[in-house]
């Protein structure tokens, strides 16, 4: 399997090169030349297949000659023996065609959990192969963060320092970060919020000399290929638990780099029968606004309840937009050119094409409590924010009156207690067993301060050996 950038101008890579690759040469992102397809039989078949080995029929065909199946197998039993279900990703039933698919069952309580579990032990294992080490850095306002750290935390070949903004992420949050033990894990606090956390990320990425020549500098946003492709499996997961490819069924999904949905998307292309795609997102609502204006354009920011889906720009909409412009790399070069200069416009083909498979819907706020509140009074279920935005979309849409709606519910409603408390229904939602000692232990954080250098200096005096 190839890999090509979404701009035409970077060469195509496997997928181990991939793996350790964040975006292409050419400011593109990175994309299979061509897709597995599934044939209907193929898909009804794996109805009987658990989580793991769904996954591993999923993801062979991406990673090609790269790792073979043996070790693969292995890599993908250990990354979901560590989810606390059985099912790995359960299905909840809310109402006549409702349905939620819990992906908050891993370590860090949120659907990042399924890639980064993944992504780590892949990145480990090649590594151990070319016998390389390299530095993971990212920034996070939240569940980026801790879901990198557990997915790094017993990885030889990787140190992981994460910046967050010093004071400025929720409690529950930074500790899921600074609680895990692990020599290669460094929990940076900057005195300086988050788009300064970022800022230096991108620049250290810009220039590595801080690092030694033998440490590559890897990224674990939701720009690496292989993020997106573990999260194609749940989709066929629930879609053939509900009698896909007999029945075509549509997902609702809480948006933010449109990463997840993104996943979505190429389930359909792989031959799953999605009739359609809900994005659903709170204030920032950049994509609803491309989907209903045709205009895709950054404004400011705002900080909702739903956290970890306040952003500005949705760096995956990039790998969409490839497709709607018939993989004309030169094409996508030259309106992500245009976008850095300003708002741009969607062809009237791009956008058309785009609605008859997406549909979108803003949420604020209120809407995401008295969507908590509801579903809490009709059947006793605990929304967290962001999978009550999805829930919300899901009704509104109006396609449950046809085929089945699955939400997925992106965290657990314990990550984001504040939110269930302004929903007023007197129910505190509780942290899982695995986690009621959090605030007992101990912490490990860097504060340092809004200084670049200070930062590099940090990394570069505390790499393993
Ligand atoms: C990251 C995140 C999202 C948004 O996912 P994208 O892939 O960025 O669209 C939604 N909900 C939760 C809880 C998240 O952590």
């Amino acid at each position: 399997m190839k890999y090509i950038s979404t701009r035409g101008g970077a060469p195509a890579l496997d997928f181990e090169q991939v793996l350790l690759t964040g975006l292409a040469q050419d400011g593109g992102l990175y994309l299979p030349e061509t897709l597995p397809r599934f044939s209907a039989d193929e898909i009804a078949a794996m109805a009987e297949l658990d989580y793991p080995q769904l996954a591993q029929r999923i993801i062979e065909p991406f990673v090609g000659d790269c790792i073979p199946a043996a070790d693969l197998q292995q890599i993908i039993v250990d990354t979901y023996a560590v989810f606390r279900h059985n099912a790995v990703a359960p299905l909840v039933q809310l109402g006549h065609n409702q349905w939620v698919l819990e992906l908050f069952h891993g370590p860090t309580l949120a659907f990042k959990d399924f890639a980064l579990q993944l992504l780590g032990r892949l990145l480990d294992y090649v590594l151990e192969r070319r016998h390389q080490k390299v530095v993971i850095m990212g920034a996070t306002s939240g569940d980026t963060g801790s879901a990198a750290i557990e997915g790094c935390k017993r990885c030889k070949n990787i140190d992981i320092f994460i910046l967050h903004p010093h004071e400025r992420v929720s409690e529950v949050q930074r500790r899921q970060m600074t609680t895990v033990v692990g020599d290669n894990i460094h929990n940076l606090a900057i005195q300086g919020n988050f788009d300064d956390c970022q800022a230096m990320v991108k620049a250290s990425f810009g220039d590595r000399s801080f690092l030694p020549d033998d440490r590559r500098l890897v990224a674990v946003n939701s720009i690496n290929w292989a993020r997106i492709m573990a999260q194609i499996v749940y989709y066929f997961y629930a879609a053939v638990a509900l009698g896909a490819p007999a029945r075509p069924l549509a997902f609702s999904v809480p948006t933010g780099n449109f990463g997840d949905i993104f996943a979505g998307y190429l389930a359909r292309q792989m031959g799953l029968p999605v009739a359609r795609l809900i994005i659903a997102t709170n204030r920032n609502d950049v994509l609803h606004r491309v989907m209903t204006t045709a205009t895709y354009g950054r404004q400011t920011l705002e900080h909702t309840l739903s956290p970890s889906m306040d952003i500005t720009v949705s760096s995956n909409f990039e790998r969409l937009l490839f497709d709607l412009y018939d993989r004309d790399g030169a094409a996508i070069a030259a309106l992500m050119s245009d976008f850095d200069r300003g708002d741009i416009q969607l062809s009237d083909a791009a956008i058309s094409r785009a609605r008859s498979l997406f549909s979108s819907y803003r949420v604020p706020d209120e809407e995401t409590c008295a969507q908590i509140a509801a579903t809490w009074q009709d059947c006793e279920y605990l929304l967290d924010p962001h999978s009550a935005i999805g829930v919300k979309a899901a009704l509104a849409s109006g396609l449950g009156a046809e085929i089945p709606v699955v939400t997925l519910a992106t965290a657990h409603p314990a990550k984001f207690p504040q939110a269930v408390t302004r929903a007023g229904i007197g129910a505190e939602p509780a942290l899982p067993l695995h986690l009621v000692d959090l605030f007992d232990r101990r912490e490990r954080c860097e504060v340092l301060p809004l200084d670049l250098s200070a930062v590099q200096t940090f990394m570069a005096n505390n790499l393993g050996a």
